[in-house]
């Protein structure tokens, strides 16, 4: 058992090694260290070790086939945790590693089975963060991280949101400040023809096919769905969930915002309190309408929007509104790993602006 949680603050530009290999002494010695990449926190552990990613499982309280991704320092390591690293793999590492690319491999037998929750595959990933990379190469093995979250809660983003989470139940946490992706990883099985996004995430579904040309993917819809089989188990989870309610409002903006503010008002009339999320740019139609307003970022920029998402949407706990309404964002780029999110924020409670009673937002 863990006695409890050492924090321990690093420079991102110059992680003092000596701290790092400390943290990578506690990896080999089969315990949890969570640390920062570029995407979201991740909570490791020796991935070569059944014993050691086990404890992930308890401490996250993660549904046992949801298989984790391995973190490698350079894609030669690949081979390691790969039986083959196909001509398109490696492409694909050229372009996009370090970043936040995840490549679905055939997995060695080396591999605990545990990691890839029995499948014949394994994720690899190789992040882009000094203090991540130098923790995986002092390490010396592959290091197994999935989210530094309790299972079903919104993705950490800083090392405040691991603590919340984590604390007592992991050895050490690297605080290298807040991730500047905010989505994960995007999940792409190199093992079909078409290679297939399985998890949009920080790499574009255009950037793929600019690379690859043909890259099948799963409909919003479909990798939102919270049951049936999925080719990747992870997606099947209700997840990223505030304690609060999340209803997502999807459609044209100013549809979505009328949509919004008449959803306000109703509650509003049954003594309930609503909080909203939306971009910079609607901000202002809200302001005096619901009793919560917070700003993810801007419409014209989704970066902004997936770099705050997880972190405004833990705010919300704290702020007691009986629902909050989120807008939805523009499918196009970074807005398909966004949508993505928030649809499993939102466990199905979805509203589409344009149904029922359209509203004038005037
Ligand atoms: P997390 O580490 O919490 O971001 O979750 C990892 C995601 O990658 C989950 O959605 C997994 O289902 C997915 N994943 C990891 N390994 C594989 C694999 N071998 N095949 C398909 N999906 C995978
Ligand atoms: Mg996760």
């Amino acid at each position: 058992m863990v006695e409890g949680t050492e924090v321990v603050r690093l420079d991102p530009g110059h992680p003092d090694i000596a701290a790092v290999r400390r943290a990578a002494g506690v990896i080999r010695g089969g315990g949890l260290v969570a640390f920062p990449t570029e995407t979201v926190y991740g909570l490791g552990a020796d991935g070569l070790s059944a014993a050691a990613v086990e404890r992930i499982f308890l401490a996250k309280g993660r549904p046992q086939d949801n298989p984790l991704i391995l973190h490698v320092a350079a894609p030669e390591d690949a081979h390691r945790v790969a039986l083959d690293v196909s001509a398109c793999a490696r492409r694909l590492m050229e372009r996009f590693w370090p970043g936040p690319l995840t490549l679905v491999l055939p997995k060695r037998p080396e591999v605990p089975d545990v990691v890839s929750a029995g499948l014949p595959t394994v994720g690899v990933r190789m992040p882009d963060n000094i203090i991540a990379l130098t923790l995986i190469a002092e390490s010396g093995v592959p290091i197994a991280a999935p989210s530094a979250n309790v299972s079903g809660r919104p993705s950490p983003t800083s090392a405040d949101h691991v603590i919340a989470d984590l604390a007592g139940k992991i050895e050490m946490v690297l605080d290298g400040g807040p991730t500047t992706v905010g989505v994960e990883s995007t999940v792409l099985d190199t093992t079909s023809t078409p290679p297939g996004v399985l998890r949009p995430g920080g790499v574009t579904v255009e950037e793929l096919r600019d690379v690859l040309g043909e890259v099948s993917v799963l409909s919003a819809e479909s990798a939102a769905r919270l049951e049936g089989p999925v080719p990747s188990p992870g997606m099947k989870y209700t997840h990223y969930a505030p304690k609060t309610p999340v209803v997502l409002v999807e459609g044209e903006p100013d549809q979505v915002a009328g949509r919004i503010l008449r959803e306000i008002q109703a509650r509003h009339a049954t003594g309930e309190t609503a909080g909203v999320m939306c971009s910079c740019e609607t901000e202002g139609l809200y302001r005096g309408q619901a009793d919560v307003v917070r700003v993810a970022g801007s419409r014209r920029d989704l970066a902004t929007v997936a770099a705050a998402l997880f972190a405004t949407l833990r705010l919300f706990d704290a702020d007691g509104v009986d629902v909050v309404f989120a807008e939805g964002f523009d499918q196009a780029g970074l807005g398909f790993a966004i949508m993505n999110r928030l649809r499993r924020a939102s466990g199905g409670r979805i509203i589409r602006a344009h149904m029922g009673t359209g509203v004038d937002p005037g």
